[in-house]
Protein backbone atom coordinates (compact mmCIF):
# COMPACT_ATOMS: atom_id res chain seq x y z
CA UNK A 1 0.00 0.00 0.00
CA UNK A 2 1.22 3.32 -0.99
CA UNK A 3 2.90 5.87 1.95
CA UNK A 4 2.43 9.47 1.77
CA UNK A 5 5.63 11.56 3.48
CA UNK A 6 5.33 14.68 4.34
CA UNK A 7 8.31 17.25 5.58
CA UNK A 8 11.36 19.26 4.30
CA UNK A 9 13.15 19.01 0.90
CA UNK A 10 16.30 21.32 2.04
CA UNK A 11 19.67 22.32 1.79
CA UNK A 12 21.82 21.10 4.05
CA UNK A 13 25.41 22.51 5.17
CA UNK A 14 27.28 19.89 7.54
CA UNK A 15 30.08 20.22 9.39
CA UNK A 16 31.90 18.20 11.48
CA UNK A 17 35.41 17.16 12.78
CA UNK A 18 36.29 15.07 9.89
CA UNK A 19 34.65 17.30 7.24
CA UNK A 20 32.11 19.03 5.55
CA UNK A 21 29.57 19.08 3.30
CA UNK A 22 27.99 22.54 1.34
CA UNK A 23 24.33 23.15 0.27
CA UNK A 24 23.56 19.12 0.07
CA UNK A 25 20.38 17.49 -0.55
CA UNK A 26 18.58 17.23 2.75
CA UNK A 27 15.58 17.32 4.42
CA UNK A 28 13.21 15.14 6.33
CA UNK A 29 11.08 14.18 3.61
CA UNK A 30 13.84 13.34 1.30
CA UNK A 31 15.68 11.04 3.74
CA UNK A 32 12.51 9.72 5.35
CA UNK A 33 10.63 8.89 1.74
CA UNK A 34 14.52 7.68 0.20
CA UNK A 35 14.59 5.24 3.18
CA UNK A 36 10.95 4.01 2.67
CA UNK A 37 10.84 3.49 -1.05
CA UNK A 38 13.03 0.38 -0.84
CA UNK A 39 9.93 -1.29 1.06
CA UNK A 40 6.46 0.73 -0.85
CA UNK A 41 5.48 3.05 -3.28
CA UNK A 42 6.24 6.52 -1.40
CA UNK A 43 4.36 9.64 -2.19
CA UNK A 44 6.22 12.74 -1.23
CA UNK A 45 5.09 16.53 -0.08
CA UNK A 46 7.27 19.55 0.35
CA UNK A 47 7.89 23.18 -1.29
CA UNK A 48 10.89 23.69 -2.79
CA UNK A 49 12.42 27.04 -4.59
CA UNK A 50 13.03 27.44 -7.81
CA UNK A 51 16.96 27.04 -6.62
CA UNK A 52 16.41 23.38 -6.56
CA UNK A 53 18.10 21.51 -9.56
CA UNK A 54 15.17 19.50 -11.80
CA UNK A 55 17.57 16.47 -11.56
CA UNK A 56 17.18 15.92 -7.78
CA UNK A 57 13.50 15.35 -8.35
CA UNK A 58 14.15 13.14 -11.08
CA UNK A 59 16.87 11.16 -9.06
CA UNK A 60 13.70 10.46 -6.23
CA UNK A 61 11.38 9.90 -9.11
CA UNK A 62 13.61 7.16 -10.42
CA UNK A 63 13.88 5.97 -6.73
CA UNK A 64 10.10 4.44 -6.76
CA UNK A 65 8.64 8.14 -5.29
CA UNK A 66 5.85 10.50 -6.97
CA UNK A 67 6.88 13.34 -6.73
CA UNK A 68 3.73 14.95 -8.17
CA UNK A 69 3.45 16.42 -4.15
CA UNK A 70 6.46 18.77 -4.19
CA UNK A 71 5.75 21.94 -5.65
CA UNK A 72 8.28 24.76 -6.99
CA UNK A 73 7.40 28.03 -5.81
CA UNK A 74 7.95 31.08 -8.21
CA UNK A 75 10.22 32.87 -7.20
CA UNK A 76 11.09 31.14 -3.64
CA UNK A 77 14.28 29.50 -2.15
CA UNK A 78 14.36 26.01 -1.00
CA UNK A 79 14.80 25.68 3.01
CA UNK A 80 18.59 26.34 4.27
CA UNK A 81 19.44 24.46 7.45
CA UNK A 82 23.56 24.45 8.78
CA UNK A 83 24.46 22.30 11.71
CA UNK A 84 27.33 21.45 13.57
CA UNK A 85 28.55 18.01 14.87
CA UNK A 86 30.30 17.67 18.10
CA UNK A 87 33.83 15.52 17.70
CA UNK A 88 31.80 12.72 19.53
CA UNK A 89 29.15 13.50 17.30
CA UNK A 90 26.59 13.20 20.84
CA UNK A 91 25.70 16.95 20.04
CA UNK A 92 24.35 18.66 17.36
CA UNK A 93 23.99 22.67 17.02
CA UNK A 94 21.95 24.32 14.31
CA UNK A 95 23.68 27.20 13.47
CA UNK A 96 21.69 28.43 11.05
CA UNK A 97 18.15 27.49 9.32
CA UNK A 98 15.99 29.51 6.82
CA UNK A 99 12.87 28.13 6.02
CA UNK A 100 11.99 30.32 3.06
CA UNK A 101 9.19 28.64 0.83
CA UNK A 102 8.77 25.80 3.90
CA UNK A 103 7.56 28.98 6.34
CA UNK A 104 3.97 28.62 5.08
CA UNK A 105 3.09 26.64 2.22
CA UNK A 106 0.14 25.07 0.40
CA UNK A 107 -0.64 21.78 2.08
CA UNK A 108 -3.14 20.74 -0.77
CA UNK A 109 -3.02 17.08 -1.79
CA UNK A 110 -2.52 16.09 -5.54
CA UNK A 111 -5.55 14.75 -6.27
CA UNK A 112 -4.32 11.23 -6.75
CA UNK A 113 -2.79 11.02 -3.41
CA UNK A 114 -5.96 11.09 -1.70
CA UNK A 115 -5.95 7.56 -1.08
CA UNK A 116 -3.01 7.10 0.77
CA UNK A 117 -3.29 4.25 3.14
CA UNK A 118 -0.03 5.36 6.04
CA UNK A 119 1.27 8.67 6.30
CA UNK A 120 4.76 9.86 7.67
CA UNK A 121 4.56 13.22 8.94
CA UNK A 122 8.48 13.90 8.88
CA UNK A 123 9.52 16.75 10.96
CA UNK A 124 7.90 20.39 9.82
CA UNK A 125 5.68 22.63 10.85
CA UNK A 126 2.71 21.40 12.90
CA UNK A 127 -0.35 23.54 10.90
CA UNK A 128 0.96 21.54 7.93
CA UNK A 129 1.08 18.73 9.28
CA UNK A 130 -2.79 19.18 10.63
CA UNK A 131 -3.88 20.17 6.77
CA UNK A 132 -2.45 16.91 5.90
CA UNK A 133 -4.02 14.97 8.33
CA UNK A 134 -7.35 16.37 7.72
CA UNK A 135 -7.26 15.66 4.27
CA UNK A 136 -7.51 11.77 4.89
CA UNK A 137 -9.79 11.10 7.02
CA UNK A 138 -9.42 7.31 5.89
CA UNK A 139 -6.00 6.96 6.46
CA UNK A 140 -5.17 3.60 8.39
CA UNK A 141 -2.35 4.84 10.36
CA UNK A 142 0.32 8.10 10.97
CA UNK A 143 3.11 8.32 12.46
CA UNK A 144 4.63 11.34 13.67
CA UNK A 145 8.43 12.97 14.00
CA UNK A 146 9.32 16.41 15.18
CA UNK A 147 11.95 18.29 16.67
CA UNK A 148 13.12 20.50 19.11
CA UNK A 149 12.47 23.85 16.71
CA UNK A 150 9.35 22.90 16.78
CA UNK A 151 8.20 21.93 20.27
CA UNK A 152 9.86 24.86 21.74
CA UNK A 153 8.11 27.46 18.83
CA UNK A 154 4.77 25.56 18.59
CA UNK A 155 4.15 23.06 21.51
CA UNK A 156 0.56 23.34 21.49
CA UNK A 157 0.43 22.14 17.94
CA UNK A 158 2.49 19.52 18.39
CA UNK A 159 0.47 18.15 21.38
CA UNK A 160 -2.46 18.80 18.77
CA UNK A 161 -1.09 16.64 15.81
CA UNK A 162 0.21 13.93 18.95
CA UNK A 163 -3.65 13.11 19.63
CA UNK A 164 -4.26 12.82 16.35
CA UNK A 165 -1.40 9.73 15.02
CA UNK A 166 -1.37 6.35 16.12
CA UNK A 167 2.60 6.32 16.36
CA UNK A 168 5.64 8.92 17.07
CA UNK A 169 9.15 8.71 16.88
CA UNK A 170 10.93 10.96 19.08
CA UNK A 171 14.62 11.30 20.08
CA UNK A 172 15.34 11.57 23.57
CA UNK A 173 15.97 15.23 24.12
CA UNK A 174 12.66 16.01 21.94
CA UNK A 175 10.79 12.91 24.95
CA UNK A 176 12.15 14.93 27.17
CA UNK A 177 11.47 18.89 25.76
CA UNK A 178 8.07 17.53 25.19
CA UNK A 179 7.12 16.23 28.61
CA UNK A 180 9.43 17.63 31.19
CA UNK A 181 10.50 13.75 32.11
CA UNK A 182 13.71 12.94 32.42
CA UNK A 183 13.49 9.27 32.83
CA UNK A 184 12.46 8.16 29.07
CA UNK A 185 10.27 5.30 30.87
CA UNK A 186 8.18 8.43 32.28
CA UNK A 187 8.64 9.97 29.25
CA UNK A 188 7.08 7.41 26.84
CA UNK A 189 4.58 6.83 28.93
CA UNK A 190 3.25 10.26 29.26
CA UNK A 191 3.35 10.44 25.23
CA UNK A 192 1.60 7.53 25.14
CA UNK A 193 -1.12 8.88 27.49
CA UNK A 194 -1.23 12.12 24.83
CA UNK A 195 -2.80 9.74 22.01
CA UNK A 196 -0.44 7.81 19.88
CA UNK A 197 -0.63 3.72 20.58
CA UNK A 198 2.84 3.43 19.62
CA UNK A 199 6.03 5.42 21.63
CA UNK A 200 9.04 5.55 19.83
CA UNK A 201 12.03 7.02 21.52
CA UNK A 202 15.35 7.15 19.57
CA UNK A 203 18.54 6.89 21.75
CA UNK A 204 21.45 7.59 18.76
CA UNK A 205 23.55 4.60 19.34
CA UNK A 206 22.63 3.63 22.20
CA UNK A 207 18.95 2.12 19.93
CA UNK A 208 15.76 3.05 21.07
CA UNK A 209 12.66 2.40 23.18
CA UNK A 210 9.62 1.28 22.07
CA UNK A 211 6.31 2.07 24.01
CA UNK A 212 3.36 -0.30 23.47
CA UNK A 213 0.57 -2.12 25.48
CA UNK A 214 1.78 -0.57 28.59
CA UNK A 215 5.54 -1.54 28.20
CA UNK A 216 8.91 -1.13 27.13
CA UNK A 217 11.18 -3.52 24.59
CA UNK A 218 14.76 -2.17 23.69
CA UNK A 219 16.04 -1.52 20.30
CA UNK A 220 19.79 -2.05 20.12
CA UNK A 221 21.53 0.21 17.16
CA UNK A 222 23.56 -1.10 14.87
CA UNK A 223 27.60 -0.59 15.77
CA UNK A 224 29.65 1.12 13.55
CA UNK A 225 33.06 2.77 13.58
CA UNK A 226 31.79 3.67 10.35
CA UNK A 227 29.59 7.70 10.68
CA UNK A 228 30.57 10.45 9.49
CA UNK A 229 27.44 12.38 9.24
CA UNK A 230 24.38 11.25 11.29
CA UNK A 231 21.67 13.61 9.76
CA UNK A 232 18.66 12.36 8.67
CA UNK A 233 19.19 9.29 10.63
CA UNK A 234 15.93 9.55 12.16
CA UNK A 235 14.13 10.46 9.15
CA UNK A 236 15.56 7.44 7.57
CA UNK A 237 14.72 5.70 10.71
CA UNK A 238 10.76 6.88 10.44
CA UNK A 239 10.92 6.71 7.02
CA UNK A 240 11.82 2.65 6.48
CA UNK A 241 9.52 1.91 9.29
CA UNK A 242 6.57 3.51 7.58
CA UNK A 243 7.70 2.23 4.56
CA UNK A 244 7.73 -1.67 5.89
CA UNK A 245 4.14 -1.04 7.13
CA UNK A 246 3.06 0.05 3.94
CA UNK A 247 4.74 -2.49 2.04
CA UNK A 248 2.89 -5.40 4.57
CA UNK A 249 -0.53 -3.34 4.49
CA UNK A 250 -0.45 -4.58 8.03
CA UNK A 251 -0.55 -1.86 11.39
CA UNK A 252 -0.06 -4.60 13.88
CA UNK A 253 3.06 -5.30 16.80
CA UNK A 254 4.77 -7.71 15.02
CA UNK A 255 4.99 -5.73 11.63
CA UNK A 256 6.08 -2.90 13.77
CA UNK A 257 8.95 -4.38 15.21
CA UNK A 258 9.86 -5.77 11.92
CA UNK A 259 9.95 -2.18 10.63
CA UNK A 260 12.04 -1.33 13.64
CA UNK A 261 14.79 -3.49 12.28
CA UNK A 262 14.44 -2.44 8.93
CA UNK A 263 14.56 1.42 10.33
CA UNK A 264 18.25 0.52 12.38
CA UNK A 265 19.21 -0.68 8.95
CA UNK A 266 18.41 2.40 6.69
CA UNK A 267 19.46 5.02 9.56
CA UNK A 268 23.02 3.03 9.93
CA UNK A 269 23.65 3.43 6.00
CA UNK A 270 22.34 6.70 6.54
CA UNK A 271 25.08 8.10 8.85
CA UNK A 272 27.92 6.33 7.14
CA UNK A 273 28.04 9.57 3.96
CA UNK A 274 26.96 12.88 3.79
CA UNK A 275 23.73 13.75 1.96
CA UNK A 276 21.60 10.93 1.23
CA UNK A 277 24.64 9.34 -0.27
CA UNK A 278 24.75 6.75 1.70
CA UNK A 279 21.33 5.32 1.06
CA UNK A 280 22.50 6.19 -3.10
CA UNK A 281 24.40 3.19 -3.17
CA UNK A 282 22.58 0.44 -0.99
CA UNK A 283 20.64 -2.30 -2.79
CA UNK A 284 17.96 -4.80 -0.68
CA UNK A 285 20.20 -7.13 -0.71
CA UNK A 286 22.82 -4.91 1.18
CA UNK A 287 19.75 -4.17 3.74
CA UNK A 288 18.71 -7.97 4.11
CA UNK A 289 22.12 -8.74 4.87
CA UNK A 290 22.70 -5.65 7.33
CA UNK A 291 19.43 -6.66 8.99
CA UNK A 292 20.97 -10.38 9.50
CA UNK A 293 24.30 -9.34 11.13
CA UNK A 294 21.63 -6.71 13.13
CA UNK A 295 20.32 -9.67 14.67
CA UNK A 296 23.33 -11.38 15.44
CA UNK A 297 24.59 -8.56 17.24
CA UNK A 298 20.92 -8.14 19.09
CA UNK A 299 21.09 -12.18 19.76
CA UNK A 300 21.67 -13.18 23.33
CA UNK A 301 20.16 -16.82 23.59
CA UNK A 302 22.13 -18.15 20.58
P1 LIG B 1 17.51 14.70 11.57
O1 LIG B 1 19.00 14.56 11.49
O2 LIG B 1 16.80 13.39 11.44
O3 LIG B 1 17.06 15.53 12.70
O4 LIG B 1 17.06 15.50 10.25
C1 LIG B 1 17.82 16.54 9.73
C2 LIG B 1 17.15 17.09 8.47
O5 LIG B 1 16.04 17.92 8.87
C3 LIG B 1 18.09 17.96 7.68
O6 LIG B 1 18.26 17.39 6.40
C4 LIG B 1 17.43 19.34 7.60
O7 LIG B 1 17.38 19.85 6.30
C5 LIG B 1 16.03 19.12 8.11
N1 LIG B 1 15.58 20.18 9.01
C6 LIG B 1 16.34 20.90 9.88
N2 LIG B 1 15.58 21.78 10.56
C7 LIG B 1 14.30 21.60 10.12
C8 LIG B 1 13.04 22.19 10.46
N3 LIG B 1 12.93 23.15 11.39
N4 LIG B 1 11.94 21.71 9.82
C9 LIG B 1 12.03 20.73 8.91
N5 LIG B 1 13.18 20.16 8.54
C10 LIG B 1 14.31 20.58 9.14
Amino acid sequence: MSLLVVGSVAFDTVKTADGSAEEVLGGSATYAAYAASFFTPTRIVSPVGEDMPEAYLEELHEHNIDVTGIRVVPGGKTLRWTGRYSDSFLDRTTEDIQLNVFADYDTTLPEEYLDSDYVFLANGAPPAQKAVLDQLPDRKAALLDTMNHWIEGDRDGVIEVLDRVKAVVVNDEEARLLTGEVNLLTAARLLAEMGPDIVVIKKGEHGAILFAEGRPRALHAWMTEDVNDPTGAGDCFGGALMGYIAGRGDWSLPTIKTGLLYGTVMASFCIEEFSIDGLRRVTMDDIEQRREELLGMIGWHE
